[in-house]
């Protein structure tokens, strides 16, 4: 290495760590910023009084030989582990075993465990959302968050939000703005729910065909959860596209009956439950752009939605940013 740059990475999910600890690796002086209070962005779980629930990605598998590289040490260290649910599939025939070969990880204890190990030794600042950048003497980069404080100088700017959070991040590049707003990204609502005593059913995940939902898991079944009998229901993009502005209590409600159909048990009432909407769930469509880059203007750009929508994705487009930035003399 020539010199060591000093770099900011906006965002702190899978893309956005996962550039900062290479260059960290390589000597680079980096600095994380999230404006949420903690990291994994929708690697998310939820701390609850009846366990961890992870609200956002449910599971990841590694298909690329270098994520499956990184993978072995996170497993080693126990930060993942791999979760064999009772898998079944339902469509309008009804329920059935949807056993495969899939290996699926997870974060644990919990989802967000495997980002907050690797944060360990990154310079984290939390709950700054960075509102704009400017570029100063053509040379530097100052961050400007929404309470109008200044962070930098950088000599490096690597962008890992989703797209459409992006765009304003990237106003200095036209054509990396572009980019980013042609991307569509859809919403999705998850609902958390917990049960005192176990439901009669072996359903521990399932991939749903057919109504409101399209993946229900039991949160209890995956690796180091403790607590009640807990599931996440997640639904599909068009009915949260369709219920985008219905209440939780609503949406609690529907889920719960879509569920109970897809089991096929009448369901006592809940312990506890939690709506929670995103947004910008997944990307519409995949994209094959690994990372974008304006290396005259020392900004980078990584997410998921630079490759689609998946963990191991955003795992592979924060490297692939890393590695552009490191290329530039
Ligand atoms: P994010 O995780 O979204 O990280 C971006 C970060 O940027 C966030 O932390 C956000 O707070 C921060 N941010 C945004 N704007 C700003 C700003 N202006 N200033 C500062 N910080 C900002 N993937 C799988 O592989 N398997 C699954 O089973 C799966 N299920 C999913 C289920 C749901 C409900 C959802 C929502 C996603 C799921 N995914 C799944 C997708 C997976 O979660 C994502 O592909 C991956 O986590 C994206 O990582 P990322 O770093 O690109 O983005």
């Amino acid at each position: 290495m020539t010199h060591p740059y000093n770099i900011a990475v906006i965002g702190a999910g899978m893309a956005g760590i996962s550039a900062a600890t290479a260059l960290s690796r390589a000597g680079h002086s980096v600095k994380l910023f999230d404006k949420s209070r903690g990291s994994g962005g929708r690697m998310n779980s939820k701390r609850t009084e009846v366990g961890d629930l992870d609200m956002g990605a449910q599971y990841f598998t590694a298909r690329d030989s270098r994520f499956r590289h990184e993978l072995k040490t996170w497993l080693d260290n126990g930060w993942v582990a791999e979760w064999a649910p009772a898998l079944y599939a339902y469509d309008q025939n009804g329920l059935r075993s949807a056993a495969d070969d899939q290996q699926r990880f997870v974060g644990a204890p919990r989802m967000t465990g495997l980002t907050r190990q690797l944060l360990q030794g990154l310079d984290f600042a939390s709950q700054t959302r960075i509102s704009h950048l400017v570029r100063h003497e053509d040379k530097h980069w100052l961050l400007v968050d929404e309470q109008q404080h200044q962070h930098g100088p950088f000599d490096r700017v690597i962008v890992a939000t989703p797209a459409p959070q992006a765009v304003a991040l990237l106003e200095q590049s036209p054509q990396l703005a572009h980019a980013a707003a042609q991307v569509q990204m859809q919403p999705g609502w998850a609902l958390a729910v917990a049960f005192s005593d176990p439901l009669p059913t072996p359903v521990e995940a399932c991939f749903v065909r057919a109504g409101a939902l399209d993946w229900i898991s039991r949160n209890s079944s995956k690796p180091g959860r403790t607590g009640q009998d807990s599931w996440v229901l997640q639904s599909t993009p068009k009915w949260a596209s369709e219920h985008l502005q219905v209440d939780a209590q609503e949406i609690t409600r529907e889920l719960l009956v879509a569920f109970a159909e897809v089991i096929g048990c009448s369901l006592p009432e809940p312990l506890f439950t939690h709506a929670h909407r995103w947004l910008y769930a997944r990307p519409a469509d995949a994209c094959n752009w690994g990372a974008l880059a304006a290396p005259e203007k020392d900004l980078y750009v990584c997410g998921d939605w630079c490759m689609g929508g998946r963990v191991e994705n955003a795992w592979l487009s924060g490297q692939q940013a890393a590695n552009t930035l490191m290329e530039k003399r």
